[in-house]
């Protein structure tokens, strides 16, 4: 159960619609303490106080095993009990790995680092408790008749949580799955180890293209074209290593999954998801890459044109190039925006309205107008949060002033905190059995101003950073609207085909002319408006090229499906077949027009195929159901508050039913992968209209 359950990681409203009743119901929040201590934990004033933590965790997860297995009375269902196990759990553990990560004191971290150790172990113990296993597996038949549709949903997602640790296999099998599973995690580590690793030039490389002795990047805008390609090519050169690794990790997959029944390790994962199916997953990636098809090459042509102005051969007007290098996708993009946009002075004209400040104030107002909840600044105790500057602590209330959830958020650039923008689900919503919803505690990270500068407030931060700001915040919203019975499917703890939407539905919001014009304000002239020809550049900007990333984005999910699918995975794993054949041979038939070295090998620096495993694709179908919601339910009133409503009730549910049940909510019907693909190609065709320009 557990291992998964750990690291995966209200209101009432005045105007009436029965349609939404339940979520509208006004509920109550507990009441959190507010005390000196980490998120108002009082217990957690020190580093040492950290030990404690597992002492805690495990009285009370044993009394509520005693509870489970050896009831004394039965008014509580099988289920309940270990969801609230995994609730113990996960409040601490959840809470240390976010200091583990974040703090900015080393002894913080280190205390948070070792409690992770002791719930790893309390974890592993519960994952493989067969008795636990069956009393719950056996509930599905003792219990049917106090089971609703949630209850038997989220009990089919523990077993199967418990099942990934080989608990209910003989014990033959046992050995061999756990086998399996080690060798799993080994070469994806050392994959993902070698993934970034810098690449050394020789010498005469480096006096003739003017290099350093290492790279660290693909990326080289210089005009030298045979530079670009140098770069690039060594960049992403074929490697031994990483083909070794990647093989082990592929055959281990593929074992485990015709070990468990499954055709291949491809079929296995698809297992709740949105699509249902390998072949399902297949066509949509398919059918993306063909209906994109017609705006791609629009695009493509623009860049051919670009390239040829830059070409010698076209200055003497002997040349006509119909295909264009892997390696100069991204320069010419570049080159594009720079001659068509003009982003240097319009970045400049729009940066006073792009500040930290003015984007979460931007963001509650969009989700006030949508369904009345406001993101509101509130002090911080001493000790609540890690102790520098760029930090600060948001409550999120409806229009009642209810208190909904938490949100801290640290944006400030440091070396000891842990890369990349993210949120952690501290604590999430939960029905307690006193009637009250558990609080939800978010915390956003996102390196965006120098956290010793007194005014990081009102930093100025670029139009990407605005846009993820605005996506991780929709995880926090996620979280913070969760009013689930159990917290195992509490907010973004579903299949990440759904729980990457609600994200990926506010960039949409983020995207809109009128949204952003109405939405975002200077805080210090909040009466100025962004000029609509800026917010216009911009987005055209922004948008350019949509088909090109969606194409090859298509392509890079369906090199990660196939890599583990029934006829690619064996031949890969009896040495038949190299990854690097099989990645070439997808990125041609998707991007015909696109030429690649034979040697080039993108996916062995291609981290996703370790976490996502066959899985990649899902941020696409996330994203073609965010664009279905929004051209089907906001784009002609994208303040509508009758279908704001409604989103947050969908969201309300979590993972608590099936990402299609959810998705019939608010479209009205199941889109199928058809309908997804449909989607994204019109966005395509409506977004692949550049001008040519001169470079
Ligand atoms: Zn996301």
């Amino acid at each position: 159960m557990l291992r998964s359950v750990i690291l995966r990681h209200s209101r009432a409203f005045t105007r009436q619609s029965s349609l939404f009743s339940e979520w509208r119901r006004a509920f109550k929040s507990e009441k959190i303490e507010e005390g000196k201590g980490l998120f108002g934990y009082k217990k957690l004033s020190s580093p040492a106080s950290f030990h404690e933590l597992p002492v805690e965790v495990k009285s009370s997860t044993d009394s509520l095993i005693k509870e489970l297995l050896d009831p004394l009375d039965s008014s509580r269902t099988s289920i309940e009990i270990v969801d609230d196990i995994s609730n113990e759990i996960c409040k601490a553990a959840d809470l240390a790995e976010c200091v583990r990560q974040l703090h900015s004191d080393s002894k913080y971290r280190e205390a948070a680092e070792n409690v992770s150790r002791d719930f790893c172990e309390l974890v592993e113990s519960l994952n493989t408790n067969t008795a636990l296993y069956q009393k719950l597996k056996s509930s599905e038949v003792t219990e049917a008749s106090r089971l609703d549709d949630v209850d038997r949903r989220t009990l089919a997602l523990l077993l199967d949580d418990f099942e990934q640790s080989g608990v209910h296999l003989e014990d033959a099998q046992k050995n061999e799955f756990v086998q399996l599973s080690s060798d799993i995690f080994e070469f994806g580590a050392r994959f993902q180890e070698n993934c970034d690793r810098v690449v050394s030039i020789g010498k005469f490389d480096q006096a003739k293209y003017g290099l350093s002795s290492q790279i660290y990047s693909p990326v080289s805008n210089s005009l030298d074209r045979s530079k670009r390609k140098m770069v690039y090519n060594a960049f992403y050169r074929h490697d031994d290593q990483q083909e070794n690794y990647l093989r082990k990790l592929i055959s281990s997959r593929h074992e485990l999954a015709l070990l468990t029944g499954f055709e291949s390790f491809a079929h296995r994962a698809q297992r709740n998801s949105l699509l249902e199916n390998y072949e399902n997953a297949q066509n949509f990636l398919w059918g993306v890459i063909e209906k994109c098809r017609g705006s791609f090459e629009k695009e493509l042509a623009v860049l051919i044109d670009v390239s040829e102005q830059c070409s010698q051969q076209n200055r003497n007007g002997n040349h006509q190039a119909s295909s264009i290098d892997d390696h100069d996708l991204g320069f010419l993009m570049h080159l594009y925006r720079e001659s068509a946009y003009d982003i240097a002075k319009i970045s400049q004209e729009s940066s006073p309205f792009f500040t930290f400040t003015s984007v979460w104030k931007g963001f509650s107002a969009l989700t006030h107008r949508l369904y009345g909840v406001r993101l509101v600044e509130k002090p911080l105790s001493p000790g609540e949060m890690w102790n520098v500057s760029g930090v600060m602590k948001l409550k999120a209330v409806d229009e009642q002033n209810n208190e909904l959830g938490v949100v801290y958020v640290d944006v400030s650039i440091r070396p000891d905190k842990a890369v990349g923008d993210c949120h952690y689900t501290v604590r999430c919503s939960k029905h307690l059995s006193n009637g009250t919803w558990q609080m939800p505690i978010l915390v956003l990270s996102l390196g965006l101003v120098d956290s010793r500068s007194p005014q990081w407030r009102d930093t100025r931060i670029s139009f990407h950073s605005a846009e993820t700001m605005f996506h991780e915040l929709g995880h926090a919203m996620h979280s913070i609207l969760g009013r689930t019975k159990y917290q195992h499917v509490a907010g973004t703890r579903c299949p990440q085909d759904f729980s990457e939407i609600p994200s990926n539905l506010m960039e949409y919001f983020f995207s809109d002319l009128k949204v952003m014009t109405d939405i975002i304000k200077r805080t210090d002239r909040p009466n100025d408006q962004l000029p609509i020809e800026s917010a216009a550049t911009l987005l055209a900007s922004r948008h350019s090229f949509t088909a090109i990333e969606t194409v090859q984005q298509a392509a890079y999910g369906l090199y990660d499906l196939e890599v583990h699918g029934p006829i690619a995975a064996p031949q890969i794993a009896s040495g038949h077949m190299t990854t690097t054949e099989l990645f070439n041979d997808i990125m041609n038939k998707a991007m015909p027009h696109v030429q690649r070295e034979l040697g080039s090998a993108f996916q062995h620096r291609f981290h996703h195929t370790v976490q996502y495993g066959a899985k990649y694709y899902s941020y696409l179908v996330a994203r073609a159901s965010a664009c279905l919601i929004w051209q089907q339910r906001f784009m002609d009133d994208p303040f509508s508050r009758k279908w704001g409503d409604c989103w947050a009730e969908v969201q309300s549910h979590g993972g608590g039913h099936h990402p299609s049940v959810l998705l019939e909510k608010i479209l009205g019907f199941r889109p199928t992968e058809k309908e997804l693909t449909i989607a994204l190609s019109k966005e395509s065709q409506h977004l692949a209209n550049l001008d040519a320009v001169t470079v």
